[in-house]
């Protein structure tokens, strides 16, 4: 696998998905040596569950130890420090994971608890626990999600939960993204397992998911997140830790270089199923009133959830308002015509944006010069 390698995969078996995205990254080649120590770092907070957009999907987690055991792989953790507030040892139990340690043989380990060492981070003095130094290979595995105070979370940012309470804190005193940026310089972040299954459209915590169910896998946690810059179709400059990351070293910003490995086509089409709900639910109210701009007819949830980014991106500059065109989008309108659509599907309308699916920096132009601007 390449550094600049992206793998994507869609579904909504995420066990599976995992299981098998790692399986053609060759993650067990790149680990190596079968008695190296290997962390998990899942993305989880509190006590808010996967489906709310806010934290890692336990089925990422079980399908990266099955892969890891099969594969003879035996010294693995689970190592987490929760959010200031709550308690690691809550926030395993309501999600789950003391049964999955028992299942697998894998402890947890509870970095708020857990030593600090001082590092010196390129100049910068930070505070890191002990355990997660000492791992030999650390999988990161956070939500491609927004957030209130930098825009986007996602590699970099996930981060934050390997230092200790105190030294949280501290970076909220010193703006955040210096010190994420330089925090990058001294922990691993050997792979990073991307949940992009349902992150949340502008806040850490969740509660408006934009349901997409892919996983992503990449070796850059700065390519990482300058992609899903992408995603949001924010440029990479407004998330100043990135840019600042790249400047240490830590990896590169460019995601022109980056070469995608679609491991599959985005085909399910079930956008208004929350996962893990055996039922129809609700779409949230953000995102239901996001989706009201839309027409959709079979959308592919990556692509759909891409529009609904689109849209809030507008919407933030104040530029929706009432009256607008339903914007068409998805399998249903293939070889339809009709007047403004999204994506190759609505490509026999009278006004239509190419791809499959198109990026959603492409989706907030064409939309400003083709469906805003119309009177
Ligand atoms: S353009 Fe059509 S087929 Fe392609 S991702 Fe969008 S909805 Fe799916």
């Amino acid at each position: 696998m390449n550094r600049n390698d992206i793998y994507i995969i869609h579904g909504t078996d995420y066990k599976e998905m995992t299981i098998h995205l790692l399986t053609e990254a060759g993650l067990a080649q790149e680990i190596g040596d079968r008695s190296r120590h290997i962390a998990l770092k899942p993305n989880l907070l509190g006590t808010i569950l996967p489906d709310t957009g806010a934290t890692t999907h336990t089925e990422l987690v079980c399908g990266t130890i099955e892969y890891l055991q099969s594969h003879g792989f035996r010294h693995i953790t689970i190592m987490e420090g929760a959010w200031v507030g709550d308690s690691t040892q809550r926030a395993y139990k309501a999600l789950g994971y003391p049964a999955i340690s028992e299942k697998y043989g894998v402890p947890l380990v509870d970095l708020q608890k857990d030593e600090g060492v001082f590092c010196d981070a390129k100049g910068m003095k930070l505070t890191v626990c002990r355990k997660a130094l000492e791992s030999d290979f650390v999988i990161n595995m956070p939500v491609l999600k927004g957030h209130c105070q930098t825009l986007i979370t996602c590699a970099l940012k996930n981060n934050k939960g390997l230092i200790p309470n105190a030294e949280k804190r501290r970076f909220h005193t010193m703006g955040l993204h210096k010190p994420i940026a330089y925090l990058s310089t001294v922990v691993r972040n050997d792979f990073i397992l991307v949940d992009n299954i349902c992150g949340d459209l502008d806040f850490e915590e969740g509660g408006n998911p934009v349901v997409m169910n892919r996983i992503l896998g990449l070796k850059d946690p700065v390519l990482c997140d300058a992609f899903v810059c992408g995603c949001f179709g924010i440029p990479v400059d407004d998330v100043p830790y990135i840019r600042l990351a790249e400047q240490l070293g830590t990896g590169c910003a460019d995601t022109s270089k980056a070469r995608l490995i679609l491991l599959n086509e985005s085909s399910d089409t079930d956008y208004t199923q929350l996962p893990g709900s055996r039922r129809k639910t609700p779409l949230p109210r953000r995102v239901q009133k996001l989706a009201g701009y839309t027409a959709p007819k079979d959308a592919c949830s990556a692509c759909y959830g891409m529009l609904i980014h689109a849209l809030n991106r507008l919407d933030e500059a104040g530029k929706l308002r009432r009256g607008l065109t339903p914007l068409g989008i998805g399998q249903g309108y293939k070889n339809q015509s009709g007047d403004i659509g999204i994506g190759s599907c609505t490509s026999c309308f009278a006004c239509s944006l190419k791809g499959c699916p198109p990026r959603t920096a492409d989706m907030v132009d064409f939309l400003e010069e083709n469906w805003i601007s119309r009177t």
